[in-house]
C-alpha cells in the first residue's frame, strides 16, 4: 500500500480525534456535566467528519480507539484523552520482581533478619499469600461498646499446590479493599452489611479485555525490521475480529525486542474475546490455531505454523485473567458508556472524593440506613485503580489510591483535621486534560 495514504488517512483520524476531544472538552465545561448524555466516543467521530469506510481507515480506527482503551466505542468521560508516549517493556525479571522486591525490602522478614531488623522484632510477616478473602464484615462494635472494629475472612488451600483448606479470620479497626472493579462487579466478597451502593447499580468501572496471544513460529516468514503487521478487511475490522481473525500483530522478534524469539503477538479486545470465547470463558484450541491466523496465512507464501509439539500451551499462550476468580476478572478498569452511569454513582461507590461523609458505601451503617448511622464510621474503604477517578486503568491509579485511602484512615481514626490530597480527584492535575473541569458533586 502506498505509504502516502496511509499517512493521509492517520491525519484524517487524527484530526476528527481532535475534534473528539475538543467536543469532550466542552462537557466538562457545562455546569452539570454528569448530565452530558454519554454518545459514546465513535459516534462523536462520526460527527467530526470521520466515516470509517475504507479497509484503511477500520484499521485506522481500531488502532486509534479499540486497541488504545480495549474496547470498540469507549465512553466519552476517557476523553480528552492524555498524548504520552508508551514504550514496550520486556524486562526479563518480569514485572512481577517489583512488587516481589518491595515485599521482601518492607513486608516479609526472613529468618536472618527476624530479630535483627526492628521491624522484625517478635512480628510476623506483614503480609499474608496464597489467602482468598471471602468476607468482610464491617460494623462490629468495639468491646468496649466505642468504636467500629471489621472482621475480614479468608480462605487459603483447595488447589493442587496447597490441598488442605483453611480458614482465616482477621480484625482490626479499618479494612481497605483493593480488588479490582471485576471482583466487586462479580460479588465475589460477600460485604455485611450489604453495600448501601451495590456494584451492579453504582459501580461504573468495568473490566476491559486486552487478550494478547502469543505464537511462536519454526521460521521467521514475516519481514523482520517491521514492529507491526496489521491487515486490511472488507468487514469492519470489529466484526473480522469477532469472527476470528486476528488482524493486528506485534512482532517480538524485532531488533531490540526478543531477538531470535520467532514470535508474533496479536491483540483482541473485549468484544472480539466475548465473542469467540467458549462457556468456561477460554478460547478454544481450534480458534487459536485456526481462523485467528487466516490474516497471515493469506498474506504470508512463506506462513508455516507455529511449532507443533503437541502441547498448545508451549507454542501458543494467552493469559486467563478473565476467568481467573484469583486475579482482576479482566485487564483493566474503564467507565463503562453502555450503563449511562453518573459521578455520584462513581463516588457513592468507591467513596472519597466529593462525596459527603459517609454518603458512600464503607460506614458502620446498615443498607437501609435505619439503625447506626447518627455516628458512622467509615470502616471499609476501597482502594486500587477503578477507585482512583484520574487513572482508572493504571498503575498509577493503584499507587495513588493506595495511598489517599490509608490517609482516610488517618485521618478518621486520628485526626480530623487531616487534609487529604490526592491527585485521584486532584483538579489541578494537569497529566489528563479532563482533570482541570472534574464536575461538582450534585448536591
Ligand atoms: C495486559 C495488561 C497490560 C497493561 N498495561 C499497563 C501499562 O502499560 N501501564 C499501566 O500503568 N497499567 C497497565 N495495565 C493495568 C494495570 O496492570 C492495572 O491498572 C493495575 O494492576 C491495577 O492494580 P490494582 O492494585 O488496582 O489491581 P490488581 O493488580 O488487579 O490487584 C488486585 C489484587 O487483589 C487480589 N485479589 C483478588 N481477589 C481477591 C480476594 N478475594 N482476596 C484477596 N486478594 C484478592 C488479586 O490477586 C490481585 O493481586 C495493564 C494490564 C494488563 C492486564
Amino acid at each position: 500500500m502506498d505509504p502516502e495514504e496511509v499517512f493521509a488517512c492517520i491525519e484524517k483520524m487524527t484530526n476528527a480525534y481532535q475534534c473528539l476531544d475538543d467536543a469532550a472538552d466542552a462537557f466538562w465545561e457545562e455546569d452539570e456535566p454528569y448530565n452530558f448524555g454519554d454518545l459514546g466516543a465513535v459516534e462523536v467521530l462520526n460527527q467530526c467528519g470521520w466515516s470509517g469506510q475504507t479497509p484503511l481507515d477500520r484499521v485506522v480506527q481500531w488502532v486509534f480507539v479499540d486497541y488504545e482503551y480495549a474496547e470498540h466505542d469507549p465512553s466519552l468521560v476517557n476523553f480528552p484523552s492524555p498524548i504520552e508516549e508508551f514504550f514496550l517493556v520486556h524486562d526479563q525479571r518480569g514485572f512481577e520482581y517489583l512488587p516481589q522486591r518491595f515485599a521482601q525490602d518492607h513486608l516479609l522478614c526472613s529468618d536472618a533478619t527476624r530479630g535483627r531488623d526492628a521491624k522484625c522484632n517478635g512480628a510476623q510477616d506483614n503480609i499474608r499469600l496464597n489467602q482468598r478473602v471471602t468476607d468482610i464484615k464491617y460494623d462490629l462494635v468495639n468491646a468496649g461498646g466505642v468504636g467500629r472494629r471489621v472482621k475480614v475472612r479468608a480462605q487459603s488451600g483447595g488447589t493442587s499446590a496447597f490441598p488442605s483448606q483453611q480458614c482465616t479470620e482477621y480484625t482490626g479497626k479499618r479494612v481497605i479493599a483493593t480488588v479490582s472493579a471485576g471482583v466487586l462487579n462479580e460479588d465475589l466478597i460477600e460485604f455485611d452489611p450489604p453495600l448501601k451502593y451495590p456494584a451492579a447499580t453504582s459501580n461504573p468501572m468495568k473490566m476491559q479485555q486486552y487478550i494478547k496471544i502469543f505464537y511462536q513460529f519454526p521460521t521467521v516468514f514475516w519481514d523482520n525490521n517491521k514492529e507491526f503487521i496489521v491487515s486490511l478487511t472488507d468487514t469492519t475490522l470489529l466484526e473480522s475480529a469477532q469472527s476470528g481473525d486476528c488482524n493486528h500483530w506485534q512482532n517480538l522478534d524485532a531488533r531490540e525486542f526478543v531477538e531470535g524469539s520467532r514470535t508474533l503477538f496479536c491483540t483482541l479486545t473485549t468484544e472480539a474475546y466475548e465473542k469467540l470465547k467458549n462457556a468456561s470463558g477460554k478460547l478454544d484450541p481450534n480458534v487459536l490455531t485456526g481462523k485467528l491466523l487466516d490474516p497471515l496465512r493469506h498474506a504470508y507464501a512463506a506462513f508455516v505454523e507455529p511449532i507443533d509439539t503437541g502441547v498448545l500451551t508451549d507454542t501458543v499462550y494467552y493469559p486467563g485473567w478473565k476467568t481467573d476468580v484469583d486475579t482482576g476478572y479482566g485487564s483493566y478498569s474503564s467507565w463503562s458508556a453502555a450503563n449511562r452511569f453518573e459521578y455520584d454513582d462513581y463516588y457513592r461507590f468507591f467513596g472519597g472524593g466529593p462525596a459527603e461523609y459517609c454518603k458512600h458505601n464503607g460506614c458502620s451503617c446498615d443498607a437501609d440506613n435505619t439503625w447506626n448511622c447518627q455516628d458512622p464510621e467509615w470502616t471499609l474503604l476501597f482502594a486500587g485503580a477503578a477507585s482512583c477517578f484520574e487513572y482508572y486503568e493504571v498503575v498509577d491509579g493503584a499507587y495513588e489510591s493506595g495511598i489517599r485511602s490509608a490517609n482516610y484512615v488517618l485521618k478518621d481514626l486520628f485526626d480530623p483535621d487531616i487534609e487529604v490530597e490526592t491527585v485521584c480527584d486532584d483538579m489541578e492535575d494537569r497529566r489528563k486534560l479532563r482533570t482541570r473541569h472534574l464536575p461538582k458533586f450534585r448536591p
